[in-house]
């Protein structure tokens, strides 16, 4: 697994050469930026590796000189996980990442009743519990098989059959509640793992941006956690196929734990055609419809 950065900023095209030097200054090699030019600025989106050369430490010191030397501050941050073949081919287990890369894969809460009560008294990061099935409009669903509503993945009656036939194992179902037009309204399934997941591995990549705050005290408001690594014993002769992962999630405001899905899941995704195969973000099959599945690292 190889960590990625993005930086997206606007210079003038005037500076690229000097931008350039900047980055090569602190030991990142960038080839000339795809300009796409907006007025009379162009964007600049140098994508580089980290590693124990290029650390998170240089590059901190390396927007200070930026900042410095050519005035640019406002630097867009983004980190990517980019795994090799053979790390999805050992994976027992996938942290489920998206199920298409479109806003349609999210569906919003109608209403589910919780009891939310403070995690955090730095950050205001909520916990929730949920009290009732969820409420949804499930003609926004349409032909998606799975979504996100609020934290939690929802289950089409198709998936659900299917997960059924193969044998899928380590979930209970709730019914979802429609609220919504009746005409196209559908049966969906909250899928609930029954089981939590042994905690990570301490070894697992946290990452911050330092353009933001820094990270909240509670170690979950402002950094951004790696893939999930865990121990081998811990996770190689599991039985099922769904899990909670140990570790706390959130969206922002409120915590989650993360589902985890087996090898056997995943592949079945694939089989059935819900989904093509996805190895990371940047893949070109990661279409609207596409599931985006990573794999989990082990020790
Ligand atoms: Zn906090």
């Amino acid at each position: 697994m190889k960590v990625e950065l993005e930086n997206l900023f606007s210079i003038d095209e005037s500076s690229q050469d000097q931008v350039i030097k900047v980055y090569n200054r602190f030991g990142i090699f960038i080839g000339a930026p795809e300009i796409r030019k907006r007025n009379l600025k162009a964007s600049f989106n140098p994508i580089f590796t980290l590693n124990e050369d290029v650390t998170y430490e240089h590059v901190a010191a390396l927007y200070k000189s930026l900042e410095r030397e050519l005035g640019i501050v406002s630097i867009g941050e983004r980190f990517y996980f980019d795994f090799s073949d053979s790390e999805y081919e050992q994976a027992p287990l996938f942290t489920l990442n998206s199920t298409g890369n479109s806003p349609d894969m999210f569906i919003d809460d109608k209403g589910t009743l919780f009891s939310i009560s403070t995690h955090c008294q730095h950050c205001g990061l909520k916990e929730k519990e949920q009290l009732s099935p969820l409420v949804i409009d499930t003609t926004e669903m349409k032909d998606r098989h799975l979504v996100h509503v609020s934290g939690y993945w929802v289950a089409s009656q198709e998936l659900v059959t299917l997960m059924k036939q193969e044998n899928i194992k380590g979930y209970e179902l709730l019914e979802v509640i429609h609220q919504g037009p009746e005409e196209g309204k559908q049966q969906a399934f909250q899928i609930i793992p029954t089981q939590v997941l042994p905690e990570c591995s301490t070894e697992r990549v946290k990452l911050y941006f330092a353009t933001e705050q820094p990270p909240c005290r509670c170690g979950l408001s402002g950094i951004i956690n790696g893939p999930d690594i865990y121990q081998c014993k811990d996770v190689t002769n599991l039985k099922d196929d769904v899990f909670f992962s140990a570790e706390w999630s959130h969206d922002g405001r409120y915590l989650y734990r993360k589902t985890l899905f087996s090898r056997k899941f995943r592949e079945l995704i694939i089989k059935n055609n819900i989904s093509r195969e996805v190895r990371g973000e940047k893949d070109k099959n990661f279409g609207p419809k596409d599931w985006l599945f990573d794999p989990v690292l082990l020790k």
